[in-house]
């Protein structure tokens, strides 16, 4: 089954349909379809939105994207309001637009970007925002493979590398993703593994705020983790294992 869910967005396969490697890592949760805010029905669900995205990435990758650039009528219709499908958490690094990676337009993704891609108080309120009032039913922290914020911060844990001011601050924010990391692994796979550590130490700080605790909860958002990789272009989901487990946070 295919529907178009947006004005001019690419048809979509049917609500729990598995069609990808990425897709059945992550698989698709339960077809529920939460109301936003005001009580309007949103245009998808978790499952339906990640498979959008599985989708645009594989686009992508392929290089056959279909996002152009959108026309007047487009904007003005854009001006009155937005309703993005999915909030992305992702990293500033300018090799990973999230609109191109995900081969979508404007409107479509709800997108806080900092290096590291790092929870603080800002970016929690920032994803209040899209929790409370736009009411995406689809969270991603998107990482991404050779991370400079992450290298950083291995440096500083594993190496004693140190950093002043503001720079820190932000170095301190990965550190408690860096506890397992494994000092004997070879450099590229430390980066490796701090990228994902990385990623799973978001989604548990935002799963652990009670906004995001309840939302978990009752089925109305779907949170996931995924690490892009730099030199094919495409987003690895995390499993799905994980991503439950961290519903719980200890
Ligand atoms: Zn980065």
């Amino acid at each position: 089954m295919s529907c178009h869910l947006a004005p001019g967005g690419p048809p979509i396969r049917g609500c729990g349909a598995t069609g990808s490697d990425a897709l059945s890592q992550a698989k698709p949760g339960p077809c529920r379809r939460a109301r936003s805010h005001d009580g309007r029905l949103p245009r998808m669900t978790s499952a339906e939105a990640l498979q959008r995205l599985i989708d645009g990435n594989e686009r992508f990758v392929s290089g056959a994207s279909v996002q152009r650039l959108p026309t007047h009528d487009r904007l003005e219709h854009l001006a009155e309001a937005q309703h993005p499908f999915a909030t992305i958490l992702g990293c500033s690094d300018s090799r990973v637009p999230p609109e191109m990676v995900f081969d979508q337009g404007f409107g479509d993704l709800f997108i806080v970007r900092v290096a590291g891609n790092v929870v603080g108080t800002e970016i929690l309120g920032s994803l209040a925002y899209a929790l409370g009032h736009l009411a995406t039913p689809l969270f991603v922290i998107l990482g991404h493979e050779g991370c400079g914020a992450v290298q950083a911060a291995l440096r500083a844990r594993l190496g004693g590398a140190t950093e002043r001011g503001n720079l820190a601050a932000l170095l301190d924010a990965i550190l408690p993703a860096l506890q397992g990391i494994d000092p004997r692994e070879s450099s590229a796979g430390q980066l490796h593994s701090a990228v994902e550590t990385n990623v799973r130490w978001a989604m548990r700080q935002l799963a652990a705020t009670p906004g995001g605790r309840a939302a978990l909860a009752d089925g109305r958002v779907r949170l996931v983790g995924a690490v892009y990789e730099l030199a094919t272009g495409r987003v690895r989901f995390l499993h799905d294992e994980g991503a439950q487990a961290l519903q719980t946070p200890s």
